[in-house]
């Protein structure tokens, strides 16, 4: 997370939200499928914490879910499922 976003956190009452850094709509939380790369590969990562843009849909993730999720990677996992992604192109 940038210095940023970090100053622009806001605590009130407990309840923790972001100002977006695009809109500057407010972030509520939630749980969200989230592409993630590590080492090369390509992971979709269900059931992520998320910080999520309720005016333009952003989504902001902490550095410690991101950690998490290259330890869970890194670590013996079960995978859920697999499935094939096509590469494709833009014509120039
Ligand atoms: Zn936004």
């Amino acid at each position: 997370m940038s210095t940023i976003q970090r100053i622009r956190q806001k605590i009130l009452d407990k309840d923790y939200y972001m100002i977006c850094e695009f809109c500057g709509g407010q972030t509520t939380k939630k749980k969200v499928k989230r592409q993630h790369w590590l080492h090369g590969k390509l992971y979709i990562v269900e059931n992520v914490d998320a910080e999520v843009c309720m005016e333009c849909g952003e989504r902001y993730f902490h550095a410690r879910t991101l950690d998490e999720i290259d330890r869970l990677l890194g670590d013996e996992h079960d995978i859920k499922d697999r499935i094939e992604v096509e590469v494709v192109s833009l014509q120039e």
